[in-house]
C-alpha cells in the first residue's frame, strides 16, 4: 500500500509549500494537467496558474505540465502558461519520469509530482522514489478512463483511512 501514500498532502496548488520543496533540494516541478491544473470540461483560471508559474520560475523551479492526455490539449495549455511539456507519458510508468531526468539533467531527489491521482501521478512518481505530491481534483468531473481509475482509488483510499496512511482532508507535508 505504500506505493500509494503520497510524501505530502494538499488541498490545490496553490497550498503547497513551495519554498519546503526548495529546502528539500527539489528543482524540477511535474504538475498533472487535468484536474490538478484545469477541469476535464469548464473553464479553468488560467491566470491564477500563469501567475503560480511565474512565479515558480522566479524562484527557481523548473517547471512543466507532465500529462497522460494527448499531446493537442496538452501543447494548448503549455502555450497558455508559457511552460514545457510532456503529453502522453502513461503514468505510473516510469519511461516518461525518465525521460525528463534525461533530457532535463535532473536527479530522482530534484523532481516532485504533483496530482490529484493516486494510480497515476503517485503511484508513478513513488515507484522511482521521486517526491510525490497529492493535492484534491479541482472537479468532481472525470475523464472517461479516471472514471475507471476512482472506482479503485477509492477502495485504496478506504484502506489508507484504515492503517492512518492517508485521509480525506488530513493535509501534511
Ligand atoms: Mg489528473
Amino acid at each position: 500500500m505504500d506505493q500509494f501514500v503520497p510524501d505530502m498532502y494538499q488541498k490545490s496548488v496553490y497550498t503547497i509549500n513551495y519554498d519546503k520543496l526548495i529546502e528539500r533540494g527539489i528543482k524540477c516541478l511535474l504538475f498533472d494537467l487535468d484536474n490538478t491544473l484545469v477541469p476535464i470540461h469548464g473553464r479553468p483560471n488560467n491566470k491564477k496558474i500563469k501567475e503560480l508559474f511565474e512565479k515558480l520560475t522566479k524562484q527557481g523551479f523548473k517547471v512543466f505540465i507532465f500529462s497522460n492526455s494527448l499531446n493537442k490539449r496538452v501543447k494548448m495549455y503549455s502555450e497558455l502558461f508559457n511552460v514545457e511539456f510532456y503529453s502522453f507519458t502513461c503514468k505510473p510508468s516510469s519511461k516518461s519520469f525518465m525521460k525528463v531526468m534525461k533530457e532535463q539533467d535532473f536527479t530522482i531527489s530534484e523532481i516532485a509530482i504533483i496530482g490529484d491521482q493516486l494510480l497515476t501521478d503517485i503511484k508513478g512518481g513513488n515507484k522511482l522514489g521521486i517526491t510525490t505530491i497529492l493535492i484534491n481534483p479541482i472537479s468532481k468531473k472525470d475523464s472517461f478512463f479516471t472514471k475507471f481509475n476512482r472506482f479503485f482509488e477509492k477502495r485504496i483510499m478506504k484502506r489508507l483511512g484504515k492503517n492512518n496512511l492517508l485521509m480525506k482532508g488530513k493535509y501534511y507535508e
